[in-house]
């Protein structure tokens, strides 16, 4: 039996063990590092906020930002 089916590689995040695939990804500019790979939520995690020096929850446009700074849920 042959699966023609496109194979998708996928990944363990090395913070949480969450499944990672490259088209989690088609959306957002991110890459994953296949040596570290890291799903989008801990990969925001390590950055800081752009704007004060929290943790990064979120990415607005192309700057890292934690929830005092984020856009407004509205
Ligand atoms: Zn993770
Ligand atoms: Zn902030």
């Amino acid at each position: 039996m042959q699966d023609d089916e496109e194979f998708e590689v996928t990944y363990e995040c090395i913070g949480c063990g969450d499944e990672i695939t490259e088209s989690m990804y088609e959306h957002i500019d991110h890459e994953i590092n296949p040596d570290n790979p890291l799903c989008y939520k801990c990969s925001v995690a390590q950055q800081t906020c752009e704007f004060c020096d929290k943790q990064a929850t979120r990415v607005y446009g192309e700057n890292y930002v934690c929830d005092d700074h984020g856009p407004d849920p509205d």
